[in-house]
């Protein structure tokens, strides 16, 4: 029996969320319809993709204000169709994983998704994850971002702690700024260099290493022990994810 069909739990205050469409990307046909079904009743719009080809062109149809996308697909796997999405949009992505493990998390994290749900799962579960990078990514875009001591300005390049004002370089601006933008993401390192394109410094790891290193000494109040850029091992880092 599929665990995601067997659990009848209570509606979760998603009526805020009413009206979202979501793309469901999952070749189990009976998965994908249980998955659709739950969602439908909540009034979500859903759109279902059987394998990774359709889901890019669904994708590009449909218009998703998020997508659940599985890792195993046939014609084109999920990492892959993830990693083709995040070259033109930032729509939220929840991966859904039947390998256990770090490896599989921190692979996914890598290819850009916002969030990933190992099967089985409840489909109370994923509608909870949905909700928060929902209520994340139906944010304003900010100019100013305020954490903590810190804030950015976005639009004036600016950045302070405790008010005070910090001088980065634009390399380090940008690098801040691309990660704040998006709290809770994992950047790999490789993400973070084609985010820099156009600044001009040498294109390796190592180079991004010494930018957060720089970064962190300028904004962080324990540069060892950091509150807002935080290191995801053998991956990149992420930006302080208040929400959560
Ligand atoms: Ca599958």
């Amino acid at each position: 029996m599929n665990p995601a069909v067997r659990l009848p739990d209570p509606p979760l205050d998603i009526m805020e969320r009413m009206g979202s469409k979501i793309l469901i990307v999952e070749d189990e046909a009976k998965l994908a319809e249980a998955i659709a079904a739950y969602l439908q009743k909540y009034k979500f719009s859903v759109a279902l993709a059987l394998d990774g080809e359709i889901a890019l062109q669904k994708f590009h149809s449909e218009k998703p204000d998020l997508i659940v996308l599985d890792i195993m697909l046939p014609k084109m796997d999920g990492w892959h169709v993830c990693q083709k999405i995040r070259e033109e949009s930032d729509v939220p992505i929840i991966m859904l994983t039947a390998r256990a493990g770090e490896p599989a998390r921190v692979q996914g994290l890598e290819f850009g998704a916002d969030d990933y749900l190992e099967k089985p799962f409840s489909l109370r579960e994923l509608v909870a994850r949905m909700q928060a990078v929902l209520r994340r990514a139906g944010k304003p875009k900010e100019d100013l971002i305020k954490i903590g001591e810190l804030q950015i300005d976005l639009e004036k390049h600016r950045v302070k702690v405790s008010e005070k004002l910090i001088e980065l370089t634009p390399s380090e601006f940008g690098l801040l700024a691309a990660m704040a933008q998006h709290p809770g993401r994992v950047f790999s390192r490789t993400q973070l260099l084609e985010l820099m394109q156009g600044s001009t410094f040498e294109s390796f790891d190592r180079a991004i290493d010494s930018h957060i290193k720089n970064l962190r000494k300028k904004i962080e109040r324990d540069p060892q022990d950091p509150e807002y850029i935080l290191t995801v091992y053998g991956v990149g880092y992420r930006f302080h994810d208040a929400t959560k």
